[in-house]
C-alpha cells in the first residue's frame, strides 16, 4: 500500500513507469498497475521529472521591483546603488512577505531547491534574520539554502567582514563573496582567499559572485581555483557569473579551464541576467557577458543555469520558472542540438542539484519523493513549450496543480481542441 502513486509517468530517460511513495520516500519505481494507493496521479503521456532547482538568487531583493524606485540604465552598478536605497526603508516583515510569496510562486513552477546569497552589508543583518526565518517556514516544501554575501565588499564596506561572519554564526549555510567589486585587483584576491579560510575552518561551501564583468582583466576565477586546491575544498566550491571569462583571450582561457576542472569548481551562469545587464558600455559588436558554457563542461566542469533575479532593482521581469533560464541559456550558449538541448534541462535540475550538495535528489527509490509533472512528453518539449506544471509533489505531499496549456479553437474545419505538442 503505496500513500501516493504517479502512474504512467515518462521520465527524463525516456522510460515510462509508475512511482509508489510512501511518506516522504520514493518506494519504489516500476509497474505498479495491481498496487494500491491513498492518492492516484494520472501521469500517462506526461513528462516526470525531479524538481528543478534554483543555485543563484536573491530572495531578500525579490519582488521589490519599483521600491523606491526603477533602474533607469539598467545597469549592474545602478542596480546595486538602488537596492542600496531599499535597504535603508526595508522592513523584516516585508521582507518576508515577499520571500513568502515568491515561494509561493516557486512551489507552482516546481522549483523545490533554492539557494538564496543575502545581503551581509546591513548593521541590523535584517535580511539575514528575514530569510533564516523564511527558511524554517518553507522547509516542508523547498529546501532554502542560504549564502552570507557582502554584496558591498567584504573589504570596501567597512562593517563587511563583521557582519559577514555574524550572519555565518547566526547559521547562514555558505560562504559568499564579490571580489571584483572590491577597490582593487590585489583586494580582490585578497578577498578570496580570506573567505575561503573561513569556509574551510567551519567546513561550509563557498559561492562568490566572481567576474561579474565585461573586463577580461577581471581574473578572480583563477585565485577561487588556487585558493580551492591550497585549502583542499575541491567539489565544495562554485563561481557564480563568470562573465569576464567572455571577453577573455583565448590563450589564457586555455590555461584557466583545465585549471578550474582540476579544482572542482562549479559554475553557475545566469542568462536572463547576464545578457540583460552586460555588454552595456559596449557600442557594436555588442558582447553577449555570457561564461563559456559548453567549453567549460567539455572539461567536465560541472555547469548549471542560475535564475538570479525576479522583480527586483536588476531585473524587471521572471517568474521563477527555472524553464525560461533555460530557454534564454540555450539560444545564448547555443546549445541547438539534441543532446545540449537535453544537457540544458539537465543544468537547471540534477547539474544545479550537484552544485548545491542536495541529499536524496532524483528519481530512484529511497529518494526524496520531490518531483515534478510537466505538460509535455520530453525534455526538449519542457523547454520549447516552457511546459504547464500539472502536478507538484514535495516531499510525498501534492503541493500544486495546473491545468494543462491546451486551447479551444472556433476554425471551421479545424479540431477543437489544440495543444502544442507534435505528437509523433
Ligand atoms: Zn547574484
Amino acid at each position: 500500500m503505496f500513500d501516493l502513486i504517479i502512474k504512467g509517468g515518462t521520465l527524463t530517460t525516456g522510460a515510462r513507469t509508475d512511482i509508489g511513495i510512501k511518506r516522504d520516500k520514493i518506494a519504489a519505481i516500476d509497474n505498479l498497475s495491481e498496487a494500491e494507493a491513498g492518492q492516484v496521479i494520472d501521469a500517462t503521456d506526461d513528462l516526470v521529472s525531479p524538481p528543478f532547482v534554483d543555485p543563484h538568487f536573491h530572495m531578500d531583493a525579490t519582488l521589490s521591483y519599483g521600491l523606491p524606485r526603477i533602474n533607469a540604465s539598467g545597469t549592474l552598478l545602478e542596480g546595486i546603488g538602488l537596492w542600496g536605497e531599499l535597504k535603508q526603508v526595508m522592513t523584516h516583515e516585508d521582507v518576508v512577505a515577499r520571500a513568502l510569496e515568491y515561494c509561493d510562486w516557486a512551489a507552482s513552477m516546481g522549483l523545490l531547491a533554492i539557494r538564496s546569497h543575502v545581503d551581509t552589508c546591513d548593521d541590523r543583518l535584517l535580511g539575514v534574520e528575514a530569510l533564516l526565518e523564511v527558511r524554517e517556514k518553507v522547509k516542508g516544501y523547498i529546501d532554502l539554502q542560504l549564502v552570507a554575501f557582502p554584496q558591498d565588499g567584504f573589504y570596501r564596506d567597512p562593517t563587511a567582514r563583521d557582519n559577514t561572519i555574524r550572519a555565518l554564526d547566526r547559521g547562514v549555510d555558505v560562504v559568499g563573496g564579490i571580489p571584483h567589486f572590491e577597490r582593487t585587483m590585489a583586494d580582490g584576491a585578497a578577498s578570496v582567499r580570506e573567505l575561503c579560510e573561513i569556509a574551510a575552518t567551519r567546513g561550509l561551501q563557498v559561492d562568490m559572485h566572481c567576474d561579474e564583468t565585461d573586463d577580461p582583466m577581471s581574473r578572480h576565477i583563477e585565485t577561487l581555483a588556487y585558493e580551492t586546491q591550497r585549502l583542499g575544498l575541491q567539489g565544495r566550491v562554485t563561481g557564480s557569473h563568470l562573465t569576464s571569462m567572455h571577453s577573455m583571450d583565448n590563450y589564457y582561457v586555455s590555461k584557466l579551464l583545465p585549471l578550474i576542472a582540476e579544482a572542482g569548481i562549479n559554475a553557475i551562469p545566469n542568462p536572463l541576467i547576464n545578457i540583460m545587464l552586460q555588454g552595456r558600455h559596449d557600442t557594436f559588436p555588442k558582447r553577449r557577458g555570457l561564461t563559456r558554457v559548453k567549453e567549460m563542461q567539455a572539461l567536465g566542469i560541472n555547469v548549471g543555469w542560475g535564475q538570479d533575479c525576479v522583480l527586483d532593482p536588476w531585473y524587471s521581469l521572471g517568474t521563477g520558472d527555472m524553464l525560461d533560464v533555460a530557454f534564454m541559456g540555450l539560444h545564448v550558449a547555443q546549445m541547438t542540438s539534441p543532446e545540449e538541448m537535453r544537457r540544458c534541462f539537465d543544468m537547471v535540475t540534477i547539474n544545479n542539484a550537484k552544485t548545491m550538495g542536495l541529499q536524496g535528489y532524483g528519481l530512484h527509490v529511497g529518494a526524496q519523493a520531490s518531483l515534478v509533472v510537466l505538460d509535455a512528453q520530453d525534455p526538449i518539449q519542457a523547454l520549447r513549450l516552457r511546459a504547464n506544471r500539472l502536478c507538484v509533489i514535495a516531499k510525498g505531499k501534492v503541493i500544486s496543480q495546473t491545468p494543462r496549456g491546451d486551447a479551444t479553437l472556433c476554425l471551421p474545419g479545424r479540431p477543437a481542441q489544440m495543444r502544442r505538442r507534435l505528437a509523433r
